[in-house]
């Protein structure tokens, strides 16, 4: 019988078989696809993932392929001012012992699958979807149906679901809570940066800020190319989470030129350099209520599976890479049943992973705000500025 097998190769699955391997325990991982790939987007981590993740070893190789935003400016989308500026690169190293850096998500399941590698720790099963679970006192019994069509059986002590936002786990043994579609959508795209004009060439990390919309912007791949997300609202919600989900080229444009019909010329500017954009409909889930949404018995989940948020804290992957330090202290509790080390992993993260999603919706609220809202948000970045900017209970943590 196996010791722990972990759902899922994304970058959760990844960061806890790499968690668990520093502590010289072994995981079998199995991911349904057939090879590893990563979406051709950027991802921020902020210091508290940043810290874990040099803690694990892999802090100089993730330095090398990403890029530290000098600070983080935010404007407003109609009027193209700055509202308001947060130091980033060495206020943040001095403060919370790693700077924010952003990277291509490419790169950073590459550098999370090499580290897994070097380890010898963790098998990789590619191929293998998850299709059953059966989980008694003694152990847990999973089936999974390969890519060539064969089922496979295995058995194991624990089993843990970081199958991402459509989890097959979770839907098999928490069943009652349901996605919900927020009906935004966010349009990526990659420009590569030595053909932008001088004023798009910044080591700033860039928000602007708009009714309905927002955008981010940043370089990645060592500043080769500015990574830009713009999150629309729309009044039509997906059916389903995923990349290309359901957009065409026309509704794409139409999307992007209604929601910057009251941008600043620099900004459309900016969204007229790309006509290749992704698009992914964000969906979330009511915040998790208790220890049980993430633990029961030989089962938990982490990363996605257990609390998908929306982008709009830029923390999914940063709360998937904190669980899975956690998971893996846990983990080596000696003396314990596998249970008594299941549920300290979910006492120990509800309540922050519960806030992460709920300040993500606020600001969702925040970003897109018109009339009164927005007002007293300039207002409060123009007089607070980094003071109200900076996380210390986000990022210090
Ligand atoms: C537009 C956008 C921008 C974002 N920006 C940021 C950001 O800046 N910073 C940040 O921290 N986060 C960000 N996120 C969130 C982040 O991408 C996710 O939180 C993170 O990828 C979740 O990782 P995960 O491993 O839990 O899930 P996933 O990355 O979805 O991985 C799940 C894996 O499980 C596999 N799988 C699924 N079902 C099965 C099955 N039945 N059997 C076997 N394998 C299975 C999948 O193939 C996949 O490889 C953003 C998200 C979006 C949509």
């Amino acid at each position: 019988m196996h010791d722990i097998l972990l759902v899922g190769g994304g970058l959760g699955g990844l960061a806890t078989a790499l968690a668990l391997g520093q502590a010289g325990v072994t995981t079998q991982l199995f991911e349904q696809s057939p090879a590893f790939t990563e979406v051709g987007a950027g991802i921020g981590l902020g210091p508290n993932a940043l810290r874990r993740l040099k803690g694990w070893g892999v802090g100089e190789a993730l330095q090398a392929k990403g890029f530290v935003p000098s600070q983080l400016e935010v404007m407003d989308a109609k009027t193209g001012q700055q509202l308001g500026c947060l130091p980033m690169a060495k206020t943040f190293e001095q403060r919370y012992g790693a700077p924010y850096l952003t990277i291509h998500r490419a790169d950073l399941h590459q550098v999370l699958s090499d580290a897994v590698n070097a380890q010898g720790l963790s098998v990789l099963h590619l191929g293998q979807r998850l299709q059953d679970v059966k989980a008694d006192a003694s152990c847990v019994k999973t089936q999974w149906l390969s890519s060539e069509g064969q089922v496979v059986e295995h058995a194991s002590q624990a089993l843990i679901g970081a199958d991402g936002i459509n989890s097959k786990l979770r839907e098999l043994a928490w069943p009652s809570s349901q996605l919900q579609a927020s009906g935004h959508w966010a349009y990526r795209t990659l420009l590569p940066r030595h053909t932008l004009p001088a004023a798009w060439r910044g080591d700033a990390m860039g928000l602007w800020l708009g009714p309905r919309l927002h955008v981010v912007h940043y370089p990645v791949r060592g500043g080769e190319w500015l990574n830009v997300v713009v999150l629309v609202e729309t009044s039509d919600a997906a059916q389903t989470p995923g990349w290309d989900s359901q957009r065409s080229a026309a509704q794409t444009a139409h999307d992007l030129q209604t929601a910057h019909r009251g941008s600043c010329s620099r900004l459309q500017d900016l969204v007229r350099m790309s006509e290749s954009w992704r698009a992914w409909a964000l969906f979330d889930r009511q915040p998790v209520q208790s220890a049980d949404d993430m633990a029961q018995g030989r089962l938990a989940l982490l990363g996605d599976a257990a609390h998908p948020m929306l982008p709009y804290l830029a923390q999914g992957a940063g709360m998937a890479i904190e669980d899975a330090g956690t998971l893996a202290q846990c983990w080596l509790q000696a003396g314990l049943s596998v249970e008594q080390r299941l549920q300290p992993y979910a006492q120990a993260r509800w309540q922050r992973v519960a806030k992460v999603q709920a300040r993500a919706r606020r600001n969702a609220r925040v970003f897109h705000a018109s009339g009164a809202l927005a007002w007293g948000r300039d207002l409060s970045m123009r007089w607070g500025g980094a003071a109200v900017m900076d996380m210390p209970w986000l990022y210090g943590r």
